[in-house]
Protein backbone atom coordinates (compact mmCIF):
# COMPACT_ATOMS: atom_id res chain seq x y z
CA UNK A 1 0.00 0.00 0.00
CA UNK A 2 1.71 3.19 -0.98
CA UNK A 3 1.25 6.33 1.66
CA UNK A 4 0.10 8.64 -1.48
CA UNK A 5 -1.83 6.63 -3.56
CA UNK A 6 -5.53 6.26 -3.50
CA UNK A 7 -6.76 2.37 -3.10
CA UNK A 8 -6.87 0.74 -6.55
CA UNK A 9 -10.41 -0.71 -5.36
CA UNK A 10 -11.58 3.55 -5.09
CA UNK A 11 -12.25 3.17 -1.34
CA UNK A 12 -10.94 5.92 0.76
CA UNK A 13 -7.69 5.61 2.65
CA UNK A 14 -8.16 5.04 6.54
CA UNK A 15 -5.19 7.16 8.18
CA UNK A 16 -4.36 7.52 11.49
CA UNK A 17 -1.92 10.43 12.64
CA UNK A 18 -0.55 10.59 15.73
CA UNK A 19 1.30 13.85 16.92
CA UNK A 20 3.53 14.54 19.53
CA UNK A 21 6.48 16.24 20.72
CA UNK A 22 8.70 12.71 19.84
CA UNK A 23 11.48 14.07 22.17
CA UNK A 24 12.60 10.93 22.22
CA UNK A 25 9.74 8.46 20.34
CA UNK A 26 9.53 5.44 22.74
CA UNK A 27 7.97 2.13 22.75
CA UNK A 28 4.40 3.35 24.17
CA UNK A 29 4.24 6.11 21.07
CA UNK A 30 4.78 2.86 19.17
CA UNK A 31 2.75 -0.04 20.70
CA UNK A 32 -0.08 2.93 20.41
CA UNK A 33 0.28 3.21 16.97
CA UNK A 34 0.27 -0.51 16.37
CA UNK A 35 -2.74 -1.12 18.42
CA UNK A 36 -4.54 1.56 16.84
CA UNK A 37 -3.57 0.58 13.40
CA UNK A 38 -4.85 -3.19 14.01
CA UNK A 39 -8.14 -2.33 15.90
CA UNK A 40 -9.13 0.58 13.49
CA UNK A 41 -8.03 -1.68 10.60
CA UNK A 42 -5.81 1.62 9.35
CA UNK A 43 -4.39 1.62 6.21
CA UNK A 44 -1.16 3.31 7.68
CA UNK A 45 -0.50 5.61 10.56
CA UNK A 46 1.89 8.90 10.01
CA UNK A 47 3.91 10.16 12.79
CA UNK A 48 3.69 14.06 12.66
CA UNK A 49 6.64 15.80 15.19
CA UNK A 50 5.34 18.42 16.31
CA UNK A 51 7.43 22.34 15.44
CA UNK A 52 7.95 24.20 18.40
CA UNK A 53 4.86 23.46 20.78
CA UNK A 54 3.46 26.34 22.61
CA UNK A 55 2.66 24.48 25.56
CA UNK A 56 6.38 23.19 26.15
CA UNK A 57 7.59 26.57 25.93
CA UNK A 58 8.71 26.13 29.24
CA UNK A 59 11.54 23.44 28.70
CA UNK A 60 14.56 23.03 26.25
CA UNK A 61 12.71 21.11 23.49
CA UNK A 62 15.55 18.97 21.38
CA UNK A 63 15.58 20.72 17.63
CA UNK A 64 13.26 18.99 15.29
CA UNK A 65 15.57 17.62 12.88
CA UNK A 66 17.29 15.51 15.75
CA UNK A 67 13.29 14.31 16.53
CA UNK A 68 11.88 14.12 13.22
CA UNK A 69 15.19 11.86 12.73
CA UNK A 70 14.72 9.44 15.61
CA UNK A 71 10.94 8.91 14.51
CA UNK A 72 12.24 7.70 11.51
CA UNK A 73 14.87 5.58 12.87
CA UNK A 74 11.87 3.99 15.11
CA UNK A 75 9.43 3.65 12.15
CA UNK A 76 11.85 2.43 9.43
CA UNK A 77 11.16 -1.73 10.37
CA UNK A 78 6.86 -1.12 10.01
CA UNK A 79 5.69 -1.58 6.56
CA UNK A 80 2.54 0.92 8.01
CA UNK A 81 4.64 3.32 9.65
CA UNK A 82 5.95 6.86 8.23
CA UNK A 83 6.88 9.96 9.55
CA UNK A 84 5.41 13.93 7.69
CA UNK A 85 7.54 16.59 7.93
CA UNK A 86 4.26 18.92 8.01
CA UNK A 87 4.53 20.71 11.16
CA UNK A 88 8.20 20.73 11.58
CA UNK A 89 8.48 22.43 8.29
CA UNK A 90 6.07 25.13 9.31
CA UNK A 91 7.40 28.69 10.63
CA UNK A 92 4.99 28.78 13.35
CA UNK A 93 3.19 26.43 15.84
CA UNK A 94 0.87 24.10 14.36
CA UNK A 95 -2.61 23.63 15.63
CA UNK A 96 -4.26 20.28 15.78
CA UNK A 97 -7.39 21.56 13.38
CA UNK A 98 -4.56 23.25 10.87
CA UNK A 99 -2.47 20.04 10.72
CA UNK A 100 -5.92 17.79 9.96
CA UNK A 101 -7.31 19.68 7.51
CA UNK A 102 -3.78 19.84 5.84
CA UNK A 103 -4.26 16.02 5.53
CA UNK A 104 -7.26 16.07 4.27
CA UNK A 105 -6.81 18.57 1.51
CA UNK A 106 -4.00 16.53 0.20
CA UNK A 107 -5.89 13.20 -0.07
CA UNK A 108 -9.06 15.34 -1.68
CA UNK A 109 -11.41 13.96 0.99
CA UNK A 110 -11.00 10.70 -0.15
CA UNK A 111 -10.15 10.04 3.56
CA UNK A 112 -11.48 8.43 7.03
CA UNK A 113 -8.52 9.80 9.40
CA UNK A 114 -8.36 8.63 12.91
CA UNK A 115 -6.44 11.39 14.82
CA UNK A 116 -4.67 9.25 17.94
CA UNK A 117 -3.59 10.27 20.80
CA UNK A 118 -3.07 9.39 24.89
CA UNK A 119 -5.50 9.63 27.43
CA UNK A 120 -3.57 12.42 28.89
CA UNK A 121 -3.30 14.37 25.91
CA UNK A 122 -6.57 14.53 24.11
CA UNK A 123 -8.35 17.48 26.34
CA UNK A 124 -5.46 19.57 25.26
CA UNK A 125 -5.98 18.56 21.63
CA UNK A 126 -9.90 19.11 21.43
CA UNK A 127 -9.77 22.51 22.65
CA UNK A 128 -12.72 24.42 23.09
CA UNK A 129 -12.58 26.50 20.48
CA UNK A 130 -11.66 24.29 17.72
CA UNK A 131 -14.02 21.65 19.32
CA UNK A 132 -16.96 21.51 16.73
CA UNK A 133 -14.39 21.81 13.56
CA UNK A 134 -12.40 18.98 14.94
CA UNK A 135 -15.53 16.70 15.36
CA UNK A 136 -16.38 17.46 11.81
CA UNK A 137 -13.66 16.65 10.37
CA UNK A 138 -11.75 13.58 12.04
CA UNK A 139 -12.39 10.86 14.64
CA UNK A 140 -9.72 10.48 18.32
CA UNK A 141 -8.50 7.44 19.42
CA UNK A 142 -7.67 8.03 22.84
CA UNK A 143 -5.55 5.51 24.33
CA UNK A 144 -5.01 4.18 27.79
CA UNK A 145 -2.06 5.39 30.20
CA UNK A 146 -1.48 4.93 33.36
CA UNK A 147 -2.41 7.37 35.72
CA UNK A 148 -5.36 8.83 33.41
CA UNK A 149 -8.61 6.75 34.14
CA UNK A 150 -11.01 6.53 31.38
CA UNK A 151 -14.46 7.23 33.81
CA UNK A 152 -13.03 10.57 34.80
CA UNK A 153 -12.22 11.52 30.86
CA UNK A 154 -15.39 10.15 29.74
CA UNK A 155 -17.73 12.23 31.69
CA UNK A 156 -14.93 15.39 30.72
CA UNK A 157 -15.36 14.51 27.35
CA UNK A 158 -19.15 14.19 27.26
CA UNK A 159 -19.38 18.03 29.54
CA UNK A 160 -17.08 19.35 26.73
CA UNK A 161 -19.20 18.31 23.66
CA UNK A 162 -22.24 15.66 23.44
CA UNK A 163 -21.25 14.45 20.00
CA UNK A 164 -17.72 13.63 21.62
CA UNK A 165 -18.66 9.86 22.99
CA UNK A 166 -18.93 9.23 19.31
CA UNK A 167 -16.21 10.79 17.64
CA UNK A 168 -13.95 9.86 20.66
CA UNK A 169 -12.84 6.15 20.46
CA UNK A 170 -11.14 4.42 23.70
CA UNK A 171 -8.44 1.74 23.32
CA UNK A 172 -7.00 0.01 25.30
CA UNK A 173 -3.77 -0.84 25.10
CA UNK A 174 -0.89 -2.98 27.19
CA UNK A 175 -0.29 -0.39 29.59
CA UNK A 176 3.19 1.48 29.24
CA UNK A 177 4.38 3.83 32.39
CA UNK A 178 6.88 5.32 29.95
CA UNK A 179 7.56 8.65 28.68
CA UNK A 180 9.79 10.96 27.32
CA UNK A 181 10.47 13.06 30.06
CA UNK A 182 11.27 9.73 31.95
CA UNK A 183 14.02 8.56 29.29
CA UNK A 184 15.11 12.02 28.99
CA UNK A 185 15.92 12.06 32.93
CA UNK A 186 17.54 8.38 32.86
CA UNK A 187 20.13 9.33 29.94
CA UNK A 188 21.15 12.59 31.88
CA UNK A 189 21.49 10.44 35.55
CA UNK A 190 23.45 7.90 33.42
CA UNK A 191 20.79 5.12 33.51
CA UNK A 192 20.30 2.56 30.60
CA UNK A 193 17.23 3.66 28.55
CA UNK A 194 17.81 -0.02 26.87
CA UNK A 195 14.30 -1.58 25.43
CA UNK A 196 12.52 1.77 26.25
CA UNK A 197 12.97 3.04 22.64
CA UNK A 198 14.01 0.90 19.70
CA UNK A 199 17.79 0.41 19.89
CA UNK A 200 18.54 3.09 16.60
CA UNK A 201 17.02 5.56 18.40
CA UNK A 202 19.27 4.47 21.50
CA UNK A 203 22.26 4.84 19.69
CA UNK A 204 21.41 7.74 17.99
CA UNK A 205 20.70 10.12 21.57
CA UNK A 206 24.18 8.60 22.60
CA UNK A 207 25.78 9.72 19.49
CA UNK A 208 24.54 13.23 18.87
CA UNK A 209 24.48 13.88 23.13
CA UNK A 210 21.02 14.54 23.49
CA UNK A 211 19.10 14.67 27.15
CA UNK A 212 22.66 15.44 28.76
CA UNK A 213 22.22 17.15 32.13
CA UNK A 214 20.86 20.76 32.52
CA UNK A 215 18.73 20.61 29.34
CA UNK A 216 16.13 17.86 30.77
CA UNK A 217 13.94 19.94 33.36
CA UNK A 218 10.17 18.46 32.96
P1 LIG B 1 6.78 14.13 27.44
O1 LIG B 1 7.14 13.34 28.65
O2 LIG B 1 7.89 14.96 26.88
O3 LIG B 1 5.47 14.88 27.56
P2 LIG B 1 5.42 11.95 26.12
O4 LIG B 1 5.99 10.63 26.45
O5 LIG B 1 4.14 12.36 26.81
O6 LIG B 1 6.55 13.05 26.28
P3 LIG B 1 4.57 13.17 23.70
O7 LIG B 1 5.44 13.41 22.51
O8 LIG B 1 4.22 14.31 24.59
O9 LIG B 1 5.26 12.00 24.58
O10 LIG B 1 3.24 12.40 23.30
C1 LIG B 1 2.73 12.24 22.00
C2 LIG B 1 1.43 11.45 22.10
O11 LIG B 1 1.69 10.12 22.57
C3 LIG B 1 0.43 12.05 23.12
O12 LIG B 1 -0.87 11.91 22.57
C4 LIG B 1 0.60 11.18 24.34
O13 LIG B 1 -0.57 11.12 25.12
C5 LIG B 1 0.88 9.81 23.70
N1 LIG B 1 1.68 8.95 24.58
C6 LIG B 1 2.93 9.17 25.03
N2 LIG B 1 3.37 8.17 25.81
C7 LIG B 1 2.35 7.27 25.89
C8 LIG B 1 2.17 6.03 26.58
N3 LIG B 1 3.14 5.53 27.35
N4 LIG B 1 0.99 5.38 26.45
C9 LIG B 1 0.00 5.92 25.68
N5 LIG B 1 0.10 7.09 25.00
C10 LIG B 1 1.25 7.78 25.10
MG1 LIG C 1 3.45 14.33 26.88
Amino acid sequence: MSFLLPKPDGEPLTIGIMGGTFDPIHIGHLVTAEEARQQFDLDFVIFIPAGAPPHKDARYISPAEHRYIMTMLAVVDNPYFTVSRLEIDRQKPSYTIDTVQSFIKIYDHQLNLYFITGADAILDIISWKDCELLLDSCYFIAASRPGYSFGKLKSVLKSVSPRMIKKVHLLEIPAMAVSSTFIRNRVAAGKTIKYLTPEAVEQYIYKNGLYIQGQNEV
